[in-house]
């Protein structure tokens, strides 16, 4: 038997995590505004890197609240494909995995 209340505190951690994180990098972002031609050219790369995490953060949130949904739904450790129970051990490397490893 899967230990919901567990994964449910993990996610939960984790989205709240990536919550700060993804306002971090807006406000650096933000603070790019740099007129001097060097340092704009520098700000553009660190900006593309920023936004890059932002992308995939924003991925992973929507993938943890999908997660806390089925937790709610008594979903939560069953693959959605083929219903079979998902392996805690493959929830302890992803806890907001839909899958199990067979239709991964
Ligand atoms: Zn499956």
């Amino acid at each position: 038997m899967t230990d919901i209340a567990k994964f449910r505190k993990i996610l939960e951690d984790r989205l709240k995590e990536l919550d700060v994180r993804l306002h971090e990098i807006e406000d650096e972002l933000d603070s790019h505004k740099s007129q001097d031609w060097e340092e704009l050219a520098v700000e553009r790369e660190e900006d593309e890197v920023l936004e890059g995490l932002g992308t995939s953060g924003q991925e992973e949130i929507a993938k943890i609240k999908a997660a806390l949904g089925r937790i709610e739904d008594g979903e939560f450790g069953y693959c959605v494909k083929c219903g079979d129970e998902v392996p805690e051990a493959r929830l302890e490397i992803v806890p907001f995995t839909p899958f199990c490893p067979k239709c991964a």
